[in-house]
């Protein structure tokens, strides 16, 4: 990349933390939260390592990617820097050794089989624990265990968090979740709030809401979210 060519996406990004920003601090101030509540996940995904190094630059360093072969490159192109990688993707059994090398948080815990996976993952890269949250499936018609975009049903959570606090490896810190298409997100997210203060009954640790993208930040920070994820209104479109 050029001089020139940087000095335009550090402008371009610069603009787009700054909306961002402003919109987070005003989401918190509306329902009286201080901003220090909400961490901002820059999603990076389909973005060159160069944009994660930007947004370093400008103060996101927690950075979600849904595609293992995609993170771990970026992760392998930026190990110098101080960054906290968030796996927000679904997880094939197969891969889950390879992301529990990089990540520092997955977000999408949906089956039993795939935390045995990431705790075996966490032994043989011999790090410490990792932190994971259980992806909750919010499509109201949710009756199996897992939906099509992922996600444990309502009505399996407990025994999912039983099973995943059996594992020494992995520290259960919260849930995350989608809005369904086509639902509507204000119910969701507010179903959302109640799993996590459900949750968090037997779970101390599980503090962490992981909601909201581009499109609806606002209103999963009025329902408690503590990490949002936002590709599209930071990055450009995909
Ligand atoms: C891509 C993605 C995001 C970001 O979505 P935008 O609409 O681009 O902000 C958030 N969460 C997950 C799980 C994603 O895959």
């Amino acid at each position: 990349m050029t001089t020139d060519t940087r000095a335009v996406r550090r402008a371009a990004l610069q603009s787009t933390v700054d909306i961002v920003e402003r919109r987070i601090a005003a989401a918190c101030a509306a329902s009286g939260r201080p901003r220090a509540d909400v961490t901002l996940i820059a999603v990076t995904k389909t973005y060159p390592a160069s944009d994660v190094e930007i947004l370093a630059e400008l103060g996101v360093r927690e950075i979600g990617e849904n595609r293992d072969q995609e993170a771990r490159t970026k992760f392998d192109a930026l190990s110098g820097q101080s960054l906290r990688w968030h796996f927000v993707g679904q997880i094939q059994r197969n891969k889950a050794k390879s992301v529990a090398r990089y990540a520092d948080v997955v977000h999408t815990v949906d089956r039993v089989e795939l935390a045995e996976a990431l705790a075996r993952g966490v032994v043989s890269a011999d790090r410490p624990r990792l932190d994971v949250l259980l992806q909750v499936n919010l499509d109201p018609a949710a009756t199996g265990v897992i939906g099509p975009r992922g996600g444990v049903a309502p009505d399996h959570i407990a025994d999912l968090a039983i099973a995943v606090d059996s594992y020494p490896e992995l520290r259960l810190r919260g849930v995350m979740a989608v809005a369904p298409l086509g639902g509507d997100p204000n119910e969701a997210f507010g179903r959302l709030a109640v799993i996590s203060r459900e949750l968090r009954r037997h779970s101390s640790d599980a503090t962490l809401i992981s909601a909201g993208m581009s499109s609806d930040l606002e209103l999963a920070i009025a329902h408690g979210a503590t990490h949002v994820r936002v590709g599209r209104d930071l990055l450009g479109a995909r």
